[in-house]
This record gives structure tokens, sequence and C-alpha cells, in this order.
């Protein structure tokens, strides 16, 4: 059984470890959530500072050219591209994720609609994020398609010939699991289906390969490459509380749509001032109106740990680490809390698993306890989250996640040691830790 001892050894032979000094971790905090909301990274607040009292309080107006404001959305997404496996020009940051997922769905539709109109379903998984669901819910009826939800073993039989776009969260927020990409676009793309896929948990988390090279193309879409992703920029790309998300279109749809919020800011030439809309050509034209340039520029904070981790042996030097926090996680898990009704709800599989480790326990009389046990480890300073169940096959989570970027293997241990602690004592059966709050 791994010691204390040997995981500060991990640390001090870490390559990755470096890292952790770009970004501001509390004291006394063991912050595994970065799969939430990413910690600041250090540069985060000198950049705020610059951007407003340079930039915003003496450029003025002037910065849109000056300070490279007006293509901030195409810079930040040519730095983004290399980590989900897309090629420069094809991103943008921009909008919330629910907002571009809408913008892609839609483009699929409209594809759909043209190419295949009597397709008229839209599959997802049950266990998709909500408002991925809710997006595709609110879309599929202003259009006429039907929703189909599904669980994730049923997918591949949901894929007839009704099927128009398959949409799918590519790491599942509540357990972790993580979909075969190329498999999953490969099977969408032979039954005819387009494929969008939200990277949420996946972007700075493992490596992604929307684009696959060699064997393109069938009539659309060559059979690996994905169609559409959208992308969160304040989980694991640490951007900062409502970041803006990104999107990617494949470049042979990028200009076969206008995506349905056709602001002036995807037209062709803004400035122009014309009375018509003509979209801008590329991925350009999935921008609506004025960014939130403040918030943008921190995004740009958060990239700059990738590059840095580049030099390192970047996503796939962080993917090897991620999985040895994560296995070493739940191997400390099964050996220190033994007896105290934990379950593992994420993969033990490599292949399907992202960089978060989800842990179920058992219902009794009084409830699962996890919420409770998630506030007693906050109070402790290890901040991870609660994920409620439906009652049902969906059982109440536990779940932590380990970005590569700033955990350590000690970080690790000591995560564990107060787990043990909580469940050991029953302190989380204290009043204190049972009240709910808006946000869990
Ligand atoms: C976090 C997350 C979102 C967030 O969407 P917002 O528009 O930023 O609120 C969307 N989809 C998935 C799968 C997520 O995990």
């Amino acid at each position: 059984m791994p010691t204390l001892q040997d995981c500060q050894q991990r640390d001090a032979a870490d390559p990755l470890r470096p890292l952790r000094d770009l970004f501001s971790i509390p004291a006394g905090v063991i912050y595994l959530d970065g799969n939430s909301l990413g910690v600041m990274p250090k540069a985060a607040a000198a950049r705020a500072a610059e951007v407003v009292t340079q930039e915003w309080g003496q450029g003025l107006i002037r910065s849109w050219n000056t300070a490279g404001w007006f293509n901030l959305p195409q810079r930040l997404g040519n730095r983004i591209a290399p980590l989900i496996g897309a090629d420069q020009d094809e991103v943008v940051v921009t909008d919330s994720t629910s907002i571009n997922l809408f913008k892609v769905l839609s483009a699929a539709l409209s594809i759909t609609a043209q190419d295949s109109p009597s397709r008229r379903v839209v599959v997802s998984e049950r266990s998709n994020f909500p408002t991925d669901l809710y997006i595709a819910e609110g879309l599929c009826k202003e259009r006429g398609f039907t929703l189909q939800l599904v669980e994730p073993q049923e997918i591949a039989g949901a894929l007839t010939g009704d099927v128009a776009v398959l949409v799918l969260t590519h790491v599942n927020y509540r357990t972790g699991a993580m979909h075969d990409m190329p498999t999953v676009t490969a099977a969408a793309h032979a039954a005819g289906a387009l494929m969008v896929w939200d990277l949420a948990h996946s972007a700075g988390a493992v490596p992604v390969t929307l684009k696959t090279s060699g064997t393109d193309f069938a009539s659309f879409g060559s059979s690996k490459s994905a169609d559409f992703a959208v992308g969160c920029g304040y989980k694991y790309l640490n951007g900062g509380p409502g970041a803006p998300a990104f999107v990617w279109v494949h470049p042979q749809h990028a200009n076969r749509f206008w995506q349905p919020l056709s602001g002036w800011w995807g037209h062709a030439s803004p400035f122009a001032f014309t009375a018509d809309y003509q979209p801008a050509p590329g991925i350009s034209r999935y921008l609506c109106g004025t960014q939130p340039i403040v918030s943008m520029s921190l995004l740009a904070c958060g990239l700059e740990g990738f590059e840095a981790a580049d030099k390192l042996g970047g996503m796939a030097a962080l993917r090897a680490k991620s999985l040895a926090l994560t296995d070493l996680f739940i191997q400390l898990v099964e050996e220190r809390c033994q007896g105290y009704g934990l379950g593992l709800a994420t993969p033990r599989d490599h292949a399907q698993r992202g960089s978060q480790v989800c842990l179920t326990r058992e219902h009794s009389a009084e409830g699962s306890g996890a919420f409770a046990i998630v506030q007693a480890l906050i109070a402790r300073g290890v901040i991870g989250d609660f994920r409620a169940g439906d009652g049902g096959a969906h059982k109440d989570i536990l779940r932590f996640g380990f970005t590569p970027l700033y955990i350590g293997f000690e970080d690790v241990w000591n995560a564990v040691e107060h787990l043990r602690q909580v469940l050991e004592t029953a302190q989380w059966k204290m009043p204190e830790f049972n009240q709910k709050h808006a946000v869990t």
C-alpha cells in the first residue's frame, strides 16, 4: 500500500510539478473541483488590472484595434485548437457552452434538413449535462425534431436511419466516464448522422482528437472526424468564473450555414454597417455580438498553463499524470476507507476514464450522506462537490476532479486521509454539514 512518503517522493520526481507555481491555491486548500471551476492563474490578477486600467482606462475605444480586442475570439481559439485536435482558424472563443451548443445543433439540423429531410430524431444520453438536454429539447421542439434519450450502452442501437444528429458529452460530468470519440463518431457517420461533441470535461483534461488525418472524405464527414464541438472556458482551462466558451466546426460545414444567432460580430464586414447580413467566412460566423473582453482576456492566462506544459510533454504528459492521480485516489479510498459504504462510479479502465473520480454511497434511512460528507470535507479544506442522484439507477455522487497542472500525489494522500477521518468519526452527521445551499 502506498505511504505518505511514497506520495511525497512521487511529487519530488514529477517533472510537471513546477507548473503548480503558475497557480494561486489558497493555503490549506486541496482543490479537487477544477472540473467545475478551475483555480486562478497567478498571472490573472495583474492581467485583469492591466485590461481594466490600461486597455480600458487609458486606451478606451482605441483598444479594439491597439490591444487586439477585436480578434481576441480568433486568437484564443487558435490557442485552444491544439488541445482539442483541431487546426488553426477553426475555433473561436465566444459566448457560453449552452449558447454555442444552440448554434451548432441548429446548424446540424439545418444540414440534415437539406441533405436528408426524412431524418427527424436527435439522440443524446439521459445522463448528459442538463443544459445540453434542455438546449436540445428546446431546439427539437422549435424545429419539429424528436429528442431521444438513451443510456450509454444503448447508443449504438439507437443509431437508426431516422437519426439526424448524435449529441454527446465526451466525459460524463456525473461519473467521469469517457466515450471513445473516434469509434462513436464513426458509428454516427456510418448511420448517416452528424456528430456533435461537448468537450466541457475534456478540453485541457484529456487529449482530444476532433479531426483524424488520412481517410477524408465521404459525402459528409470523414468517418472519424467529428462535425461540431463546443467546450467550456472556466473548468480545466482555468479561464475564471463565467469565462467564455469555445466552438469548433469542421471546415467542410463552416461555410454551409448561417448559425441562427446571426449578429453583427459574425458578419463578413461588421463595420460596413450594411442592412443585410453577409456571414463571415469560416468559423468567425459563429460569433454573435460584442464579447466580454475583460473576462475573455483572463482565459489567456489559463491557456498559458498548457503552453508551459508543452515544454514538459504537453497533454500526453498531463494525461499520464492525471491517470496516476486518479489511480492512486481509487486505490487509497479502497484501502483506507473500507467498510463505509463507498462505491466507485468512475470506470477503472483508463480508456474510459476522464480526469475525475466519482464515488457513490449506499443509501440508508437517513439518505446517502454524500452531500454532508462533501460539506465536512470542504470545512477541512478538501474541496470537491456533490451531484444529486435521481433516486433510481443514478446514485448520489461525491465528485473529485484531479487537475494534473496543480494537483500532486501528496494532495491525494491528504484528501483521502480527511475522507477517512470524516467517515470514521461520523463528523458528516453534524447539522452544519446537512444544510443545502443554492449552488452545490
Ligand atoms: C459545465 C458544462 C456546461 C456549462 O454550460 P454553461 O453554458 O457554461 O453554463 C455545459 N455542458 C456540459 C457538459 C458541462 O459540463
